[in-house]
């Protein structure tokens, strides 16, 4: 992409009511607008990393065996009747009213709906156990909506819903779905720690908050440090054998949010030395709920035995718009964001420091050919700019590799490729750029 011909529209000034780091880049890079409170539109750079974001939790839900589904935003406020959740979700819930009276509403979460689909087409306990999910918009009328997309009122989830038999097949489903953390959240470069936390209001009586820790966090937690160490499944974990040798490590140690946290029980099992209290951001959570949708719903499904019982649910949310602010808190510095790869926007920019000049001018357009042909994501800033504003708009965006082609390097055939993440700087040929940066 040429930045010449690309939608970037930077910002000179930090914007001011922007109170943290993230929300403060993600205006200033140009990677999102706020339209009203809580609600956003993605500019192309913010949309990159969404859908990068977007297609790692993917991957890694179809790695556990759940299946993608989409359903709609808006659902029929009679379907929450039925689970006796229309009254009880309160004014968080946005209700609407079409031209015939009939009322809606903008789905904050999708428990009722999946569970209605659910109870329409399986009988059996032969098509158990099942993980559904999508990743759609959601709309909770925040009180206080914040720190740009991080607490939005719109905002993109990934939701998941597993069916079982019983409480310790759903137990199994609820596994899957924690590894498939445990590895989202790493691919990310995140380190996301699972902490016992409250149901809430989707109820039920397991649950895991996965949080990344963070100063700027709304949530106060507890841990033993030694959590911040564990290693997570590899890619070639398999879903269909016993996961708790991977899980148990993680809950062994004392890890709770603020609304669970017990005191005694920290200073009890944590020493001195190991005992973290800081704050942190929730990315995701994970639920068992057993029969709290199934009954009222009468989503029943016939055992081997042929009597037809409630199905036994969990849920699983992934907050990944609020993810791409949360990595920026995570991985930032005061020159602007320092992308993680696989997350990045774009791989490499190629900043041409003297745009005019016809050797930079060849030397930098081959490369962004060459990188291109090479399947690199690569953006070409060929504006006629300073050097220095250049280099600013590369640090401010973030993007993990530059290449910096100016006149002095070139007079020795080389282009300097600099790493974001940690400033290292190393000159070397164009085509060993390439073969670096194609590797
Ligand atoms: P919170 O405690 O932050 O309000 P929640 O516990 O109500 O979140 P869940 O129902 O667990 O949210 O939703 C699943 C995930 O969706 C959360 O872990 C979070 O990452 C994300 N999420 C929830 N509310 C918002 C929001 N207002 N803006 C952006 N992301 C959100
Ligand atoms: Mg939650």
């Amino acid at each position: 992409m040429r930045l010449s011909r690309y939608f970037l529209p930077i910002l000179r000034d930090t914007p001011k009511d922007a109170e943290i780091a993230s929300h403060r880049l993600m205006l200033r890079a140009g990677m999102i607008r706020q339209e009203a409170a809580g609600i956003y539109s993605f500019l192309p750079l913010g949309l990159r990393v969404l859908k990068r974001i977007e297609q790692i939790v993917r991957e890694e839900q179809n790695r556990a065996g759940a299946i993608e589904l989409l359903m709609p935003t808006i659902q029929l406020a009679e379907l929450w009747r039925t689970s006796g959740r229309y009254d009880a979700y309160g004014p968080e819930m946005l209700r609407i009213k079409d031209q015939r009276g009939r009322e809606l509403l903008y789905g904050p979460t999708n428990e009722d709906m999946i569970t209605d689909i659910f109870r329409n087409f399986v009988r059996t306990y032969r098509e158990l156990p099942k993980i559904l999910y999508h990743i759609q918009w959601k709309f909770r009328d925040e009180i206080r909506p914040r720190f740009g997309v991080m607490r939005g009122r719109e905002f993109l989830m990934k939701d998941a819903y597993s069916f079982d038999l019983d409480e310790a097949a759903a137990r199994l489903s609820y596994n899957k779905m924690f590894v498939a953390y445990l590895r989202t959240f790493a691919r990310m470069g995140l380190k996301a720690i699972p902490m016992r936390a409250e149901t809430g209001p989707i109820g039920g009586d397991l649950s895991h908050e996965f949080l990344i820790l963070a100063e700027t966090g709304e949530s106060a937690v507890y841990c033993n440090r030694d959590v911040l160490n564990l290693p997570v499944p590899g890619a070639d974990v398999d879903y269909d054998a016993d996961l708790t040798p991977y899980i148990r490590p993680w809950t062994q140690f004392y890890a709770a949010t603020e609304d669970v946290h017990d005191p005694a029980r920290f200073e009890h099992e944590v020493p001195p030395e190991k005992r973290l209290h800081t704050r942190g951001i929730e990315v995701g959570q994970i639920f068992y709920f057993g029969t709290k949708y199934s009954d009222p719903m009468q989503a029943y499904v016939a055992g081997p035995d042929g009597m037809r019982r409630p199905v036994h649910g969990g849920s699983y949310g992934v907050g990944v718009s609020r993810l791409v602010a949360a990595i920026i808190e995570a991985f930032h510095d005061d020159a602007g964001i320092k992308w993680p790869e696989p997350v990045a926007p774009f791989k490499t920019i190629v900043l041409n420091l003297r745009q005019g000049d016809g050797a930079t001018d060849a030397a930098s357009e081959g490369l962004y050919q060459a990188l291109s042909h090479r399947g690199v994501e690569v953006l070409y800033h060929d504006l006629d700019e300073r050097q220095g504003a250049k280099f600013a708009v590369a640090d401010l965006i973030g993007i993990p590799w530059q290449v910096m082609v100016g006149p002095r390097g070139l007079a020795e055939g080389k282009v300097e490729v600099k790493s974001r993440a940690d400033g290292s700087q190393e000159l070397m040929t164009p085509a060993a750029a390439i073969d670096r940066l194609a590797g």
